[in-house]
């Protein structure tokens, strides 16, 4: 934290700052220039900034030096990348993990097949909602409890781990009964008591930017979920509003470098929903692999015309092994090891 004080400060005003930051057990490295004194406060930033000393005497500002996330940035581990392991599949560093299934759980059939196929395909995990965020109340909203059961039978069936999604704290212990990866949905992203309960839950997290959040609210509710001990969060590119209609969402990938740089925490990038159509799912998801992403979580159907929810962006199954492969050859262009093999 940096204290700019007014060019008309006093030395009693700069002495009563410094003595301020010390008094909370941080360090005060004042530097007095000709026109201003400017004041390093390093130490404890929840302590420095509940100092309030935006309004004390002789202050013109203060500016943050330090990132408001601690447990989420990349300074944490010294630049070290988070590998998670997740039912033996890994993703993070040079990981890369193809998440593939429908948007939602609609049948036993429906989910059973689209399992064996991105299986077979060599996808790392499995997804598919029981409990869906959707915009309006009087749509499909997940089969539930029924959903989770008939996802513990296709990870029973393939030893796919399962990525579902938790939209309320309540269904949290029938949601731990078969996911193995959490995800927290963009409208959710600043749910703060969700994120805290995930936490305390200790289950792996995949948390999805917000339709409209920056980066650093991304991070800081990725550090909510850490904050609790839970150290294995995933971070979620999913497209997000701007100006343009041309499609549903715009994919943001200059996110991915950028969280690969603030963050120690793999980046995966969801190209279905920023898509909203199928023909662009597939250049997004190599774009993605390409510019570095530690997955991709993708949506995919055995008969997309007939799907419930999101059908115009899902994947055909047919056809779904050989965007494997091409996926594949993109993250090995980032450096990625391949991941098709080990996983079928
Ligand atoms: C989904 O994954 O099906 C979903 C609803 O995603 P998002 O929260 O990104 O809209
Ligand atoms: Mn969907």
């Amino acid at each position: 934290m940096m204290i700019v004080m007014k060019p008309t400060a006093t030395e009693d005003e700069v002495a009563a700052v410094i003595d301020r930051i010390e008094s909370v057990g941080a360090r005060a490295h004042p530097s007095r220039g000709e026109e201003v004194t400017v004041i390093g406060a390093i130490g404890d930033l929840e302590h420095i900034t509940r100092l309030d000393l935006e309004g004390a005497d002789g202050v013109d500002r203060v500016v943050p030096i330090l990132k408001p996330y601690k447990l989420a940035s990349a300074q944490l581990r010294h630049g070290e990348r988070t590998v998670l392991d997740i039912g033996g599949r890994r993703i993070g560093g040079e990981h890369f993990a193809l998440i593939a299934g429908p948007c939602t759980v609609e049948s036993r059939d429906q989910t059973l097949t689209t399992a064996h196929v991105v299986a077979a395909a060599g996808a790392s995990m499995f997804r598919g909602g029981a409990y869906k965020p959707r915009t309006s109340p009087y749509a499909f909203q997940g089969l539930g409890q029924e959903g989770l059961r008939l996802l513990a039978e296709a990870k029973a069936e393939t030893g796919l781990p399962v990525v579902t999604e938790l939209m309320d704290a309540r269904d949290l212990e029938p949601v731990l009964g078969v996911a193995d990866v959490i995800q927290v949905g963009a409208r959710n992203m600043q749910n703060y008591p969700l994120l805290a309960e995930i936490g305390r839950a200790g289950r792996p997290a995949l948390l999805k930017r917000g339709l409209s959040s920056t980066l650093e609210e991304l991070l800081m509710a990725a550090e909510y979920i850490l904050k609790e001990g839970n150290e294995a969060v995933i971070l979620c590119e999913r497209g997000i509003r701007t100006f343009e209609t041309a499609y549903r969402f715009t994919l943001d990938l200059t996110a991915v470098p950028v969280l690969r740089e603030l963050s120690h925490l793999p980046v995966v990038v969801d190209p279905s929903h920023a898509a909203g159509r199928r023909d662009l799912v597939e250049p997004l998801s190599l774009a993605a692999a390409a510019a570095g992403a530690d997955g991709i979580i993708v949506e995919v159907h055995p008969a997309p015309e007939e799907a419930i929810c999101d059908g115009p962006q899902a994947l055909r199954t047919e056809g779904f092994a050989a965007y494997a492969q091409r996926v594949e050859a993109a993250a090995g262009v980032a450096g990625k090891l391949a991941f098709t093999a080990a996983a079928a």
